[in-house]
């Protein structure tokens, strides 16, 4: 038999986007217990394409919700996009993220200057979630760092990590 395994995403704005996450076979006749249910490499498989699929939708709606002025309710020009990664517990993602050009609206007199900002730093300066850094932490204090990196590689699809990681 087959699953198959979708992220349905709707966005603030009513917008709906499908993410084919993945497709896994299993055996019915001769089955056996390797058969049954999800094994830990699929597991660290299918959380790390939701992760990815879930991160690039919500870097790109907020985004957008960045894009208009709170005081002005100006939409303002999306300036570039740049590359972002992003480590988590669940794998390393690469975002596109946009840096969105500042309202002038509360400095009048000055000439518009081309500045922009990017909502996902503001958010996240470090590229890296609280999430993964806290276990890392947790982890590295009841353990060598080593044995910290090996757990963590072992149990969790999150970028392969060493004792200079943790
Ligand atoms: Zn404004």
């Amino acid at each position: 038999m087959k699953f198959k395994i979708r992220l349905e995403t709707e966005f603030g704005w009513g917008e709906k986007r499908s993410h084919e996450i993945c497709t896994l076979e299993r055996r019915s006749v001769d089955a056996s217990e390797e058969d049954l249910g999800l094994c830990l490499a699929e597991a660290k498989s299918v959380l790390n394409e939701i992760q990815r699929a879930l991160l690039q939708d919500q870097v790109e709606e907020i985004g957008e919700i960045a894009r208009v002025c709170r005081f002005c309710g100006t939409y303002l020009p999306v300036h570039d996009r740049r590359r972002r990664r992003i480590d988590t517990l669940f794998g390393r993602v690469i975002v596109e993220a946009p840096r969105v050009r500042i309202c002038m609206c509360g400095l009048p007199g000055i000439p518009t200057l081309k500045v922009a900002h990017s909502p996902l730093t503001r958010l996240l300066p470090d590229n890296a979630t609280p999430e993964l850094r806290r276990l890392q932490a947790e982890l590295g204090a009841r353990h060598s760092f080593r044995e910290a990196a090996r757990l963590l590689n072992e149990l969790t699809p999150c970028a392969k990590q060493n004792h200079v990681t943790i």
